[in-house]
């Protein structure tokens, strides 16, 4: 696709004008592709807390601040031998802690719907260069929600899929019993190849799993809403009451379900997240790898190299892991929230003997205006209780664009059971004859 060089430039200005507005990308990637496959020559973007070997891995953080990735992420390696090529590192934030893409050593990134606005997070890099045609699809991933949310609030598709049915090889830890790359797209189609060309089991991920149809075929058309669904924004509000409409017109029963755990969603989430981020990102010390900060002796340079390399967020999170897990508490804490996640669980196996899939918002919002006048980062957090439940149970979750707030997009999430993809990439075309999705203003289609 950009093997051509007159394309190539006509492209690469098309990428400037727009990167001036969003900066959805940190690193464009100068290489060739190799041109040979079903994807020959389709450029995508990799959020930066995946590896791709000879180009940066920054995780938005100071502290991999000039550090080069020596090898690639199997996830991109099996895109590889697709013959599509990588175009860039796309933003996010830290780590992948956060729901804006505000918080990254590269500054923020922007919604090119209204670059007023946030395109959300953590993968809001991603899903900005997809949304405003940059590139097709691009890598992401989601820990609690980051690939989903940004999809939603840029008018994408975005895929989480089942815990361990893509390789996590090459994906910087965050949290890794939660989290999975995923993928955002323009269309239904793209994001079901993409899905099937990076997933199955990798002999270099020991939680990867050979992935196997479950979907089964069914006729029974049950979808399950929640009966008790509080604090939504009317824009949102009004979306959801109409895609819960739309499927109905295209046939599907509505099965009103409850969900009692998920108002402990949240503190679950963050207790078990906080608590193996503070284990993972230990390994951040400058001795090995990036940033390395002046001291008086190992335990000082340490200690100058943790304090300056991590922004605010991040240390507040390896603060409360590492509350939670002290000695003598983690009964109280982190035993307990790993009970709560079992329970979910099984709500949500009970919530799936009725029904196919579950239908929720994605986010309570829609994208909300950078800084000050937006979301602050403890309302962020309470937001994530639609999303983080997918991750905490390992299910998989699509998020679908279903309508517009005023000037931006609003995303539906699909939910199914483990391996039931298909389900979601089925129903959110069966979808497309009710709700057509927009492009963003400005958009051209990738060529
Ligand atoms: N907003 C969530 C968080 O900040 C989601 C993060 C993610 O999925 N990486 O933890």
């Amino acid at each position: 696709m950009l093997d051509d060089p007159r394309r190539a430039a006509a492209h690469r200005s098309y990428v400037d004008e727009w990167e001036k507005k969003i900066n959805s990308f940190v690193q464009i990637d100068p290489r060739p592709g190799n041109g040979e496959g079903a994807l020959a020559g389709v450029p995508y973007g990799v959020k930066d807390n995946i590896a791709v070997k000879g180009l940066g891995l920054s995780c938005g953080s100071k502290i991999l601040e000039g550090f080069i990735s020596p090898y690639t992420a199997t996830a991109v390696e099996r895109l590889e031998a697709t013959g599509a090529r990588v175009y860039g590192k796309c933003n996010l934030d830290e780590f992948g802690m956060g729901s804006s893409c505000e918080n990254s050593v590269h500054g923020a990134s922007s919604n090119p719907w209204d670059p007023a606005r946030v395109p959300g997070g953590s993968s809001g890099g991603s899903a900005a260069a997809v949304a405003a045609g940059l590139v097709p699809f691009a890598l992401g991933s989601d820990t609690g929600g980051s690939v989903r949310q940004p999809a939603s609030f840029c008018g994408v598709y975005g895929l989480k899929p089942t815990y361990g049915a893509v390789s996590r090889y090459g994906l910087v830890a965050y949290a890794s019993s939660l989290e999975s790359i995923g993928i955002l797209a323009g269309d239904v189609d793209t994001c079901r190849q993409v899905f099937d060309s990076i997933k199955g089991e990798d002999p270099k991920d020991q939680t990867s799993v050979p992935w196997e149809d479950r979907s089964g075929e069914s006729s029974s058309r049950r979808i399950a809403v929640l009966e008790d669904l509080s604090d939504l924004s009317p824009g949102v509000d009004a979306v959801y009451r109409k895609s819960l409409e739309g499927f109905r017109e295209i046939g599907w029963e509505i099965v009103p379900v409850r969900l009692k755990t998920l108002d402990y969603v949240v503190p679950a989430y963050y207790t078990i997240a906080t608590a193996e981020a503070s284990a993972n990102l230990a390994r951040y010390t400058g001795i090995r790898y990036g940033y390395r900060a002046e001291g008086e002796d190992h335990a000082d340079m340490v200690r100058n190299t943790r304090s300056e390399g991590f922004g605010h967020e991040v240390k507040l999170r390896i603060l409360l892991g590492t509350y939670v897990l002290r000695s003598g508490f983690q009964d109280q804490y982190y035993g307990r929230a790993q009970r709560i996640r079992t329970l979910i669980g099984d709500e949500f196996s009970k919530v799936f003997q009725g029904a196919e899939m579950l239908l929720m918002p994605t986010f309570p919002v829609a994208a909300f205006p950078h800084g000050e006048s937006g979301m602050d980062a403890f309302q962020q957090k309470l937001a994530d209780k639609f999303t983080a439940a997918a991750n905490l149970a390992g299910i998989p979750g699509l998020s679908i664009p279903a309508g517009m707030d005023g000037n931006v997009p609003v995303g539906m999430q699909l939910l199914a059971p483990a391996f039931c993809e298909e389900r979601l990439f089925s129903a959110a075309r069966e979808f497309l004859s009710v709700y057509e999705p927009a492009r963003c203003p400005g958009f051209k289609e990738p060529s």
